[in-house]
């Protein structure tokens, strides 16, 4: 049995990680909830799982749950009842799934108490892979992937020796443009970019695969939770998403993870790690699928990858600045102030404009992201 505080419970990974405790409760026990705003939510998760503690990013909110509740949960708010979450004592291992950067600090927390964390948050590894990689190491703990792609590359990866690697090669869907022309960009609209072709996520996961910043980020998260440079780090594009990804060895052999899309599956593999549980939610029929295809990435019309690329090459505090600006260009486009190819300008411009610290402190990269949020959309 494993005592497992829920960050971002309320949103699709942490819906999906309800449904995985639902599916194993002699496995799992949620012991801590947080949410952002989604207060209805959040009650009902404390009525089914009933948590020790809770936490909301609202004040009105949170007193009204503590008056409702009555101390059974506990019901904490903000970055302070994160970090509660984070540190609970009984707690085993906290899932980060907060979309965003706000993870960030929870995570560490949680690495400094001894917890191990399973990240569904990329961009936390993306701005400061190498710190939280190092605090990892250094408190003895677990960082285990609940992305697909990752939790595909860890199970192929087990028990082979790193030496034996040759490259890791991520599958991308290719996002639902994948065959649009690159001169039709510019009228793509929200709704448009929301409809991912086979995942069903978050709206900022799913803008960020539209743009491919979302394979981007995925490159560079690789490349710490692997400890892999950046230039084994390959993507193929893989239409129907049903290989997760595959590790590539010296000897030329490749070993994939197959499986229908479903995030339960790698939110399972990740909590019950080193078991696997028994669960019917996931089959697979190779047969109806029929057919599995690959292509290259087209890096003309989504600069995303090449944009990724570069910042995990030069490092420092340039990946924490790709990965804000584009936050912010995100929430403008599906706010309409900007158009689909501006994303992509955005993050490029204002990477360009950025002066590289090439050792940074956390502080450091934490104003780096504060400035690239500043001038994401400051006009050229
Ligand atoms: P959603 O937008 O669906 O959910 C985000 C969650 O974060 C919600 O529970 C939201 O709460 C919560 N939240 C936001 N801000 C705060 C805050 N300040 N404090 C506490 N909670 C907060 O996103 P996804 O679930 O799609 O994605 C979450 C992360 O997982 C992202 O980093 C994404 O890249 C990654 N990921 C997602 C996958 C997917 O299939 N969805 C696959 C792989 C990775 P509320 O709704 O209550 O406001």
């Amino acid at each position: 049995m494993k005592n497992v505080v829920l960050l971002g419970s309320t949103g699709s990974i942490g819906t999906s990680t309800c449904k995985v405790a639902e599916d194993l409760p002699d496995d799992i026990r949620l012991i801590g909830l947080a949410a952002g705003r989604n207060a209805k939510l959040l009650r009902e998760q404390v009525k089914q799982f009933s948590p020790s503690a809770i936490s909301i990013n609202c004040p009105d909110a949170a007193k009204e749950l503590a008056n409702e509740f009555n101390g059974k949960p506990e019901v904490g708010y903000g970055e302070e009842g994160l970090l509660e979450l984070a540190t609970l004592p009984e707690a085993d291992i906290v899932l980060i799934a907060i979309v965003g950067t706000a993870g960030l600090q929870p995570a560490l927390a949680a690495i400094r108490a001894g917890k191990d964390i399973a990240v569904a948050s990329k961009e936390i590894l993306v701005m400061a892979g190498e710190i939280v990689m190092a605090e990892a190491c250094k408190h003895g703990v677990k960082v285990l992937a609940v992305d697909s792609e990752h939790s595909a590359i860890f199970q192929c990866l087990e028990g082979n020796s790193p030496e034996s690697v040759r490259q890791i090669w991520l599958t991308a869907s290719g996002g639902p443009f994948r065959e649009k022309p690159a001169d039709e960009f510019a009228d793509i609209t929200v709704e448009q970019a929301l409809k991912h072709p086979s995942w069903e996520m978050g709206r900022k996961i799913t803008i960020d695969s539209a743009t491919l910043f979302n394979k981007g980020l995925e490159m560079i998260e690789a490349r710490w939770l692997f400890d892999i440079e950046m230039p084994r780090v390959r993507v193929v594009v893989h239409p129907q998403s049903v290989i997760h990804s595959m590790v590539e060895f010296v000897d030329g052999s490749m070993l994939a993870q197959l499986s229908t899309p479903d995030m339960c599956l790698p939110i399972q593999y990740a909590l019950t790690y080193p078991a696997r549980a028994t669960s019917n939610r996931v089959q697979t029929s190779l047969a109806k699928i029929g057919r599995l295809d690959f292509e290259e990435p087209d890096a003309d019309r989504f600069p995303a990858l090449n944009l990724a690329r570069r910042a995990g090459e030069v490092g420092g505090t340039l990946p924490a600045v790709l990965n804000a600006a584009n936050e912010i260009a995100v929430e403008a486009f599906c706010a309409g102030e900007i158009n689909f190819p501006e994303i992509t300008a955005n993050v490029a411009r204002t990477m360009d404009a950025h002066e590289l610290v090439a050792q940074p402190s956390l502080d450091e990269i934490l104003a780096a992201d504060a400035w690239a949020r500043e001038v994401a959309l400051a006009p050229s």
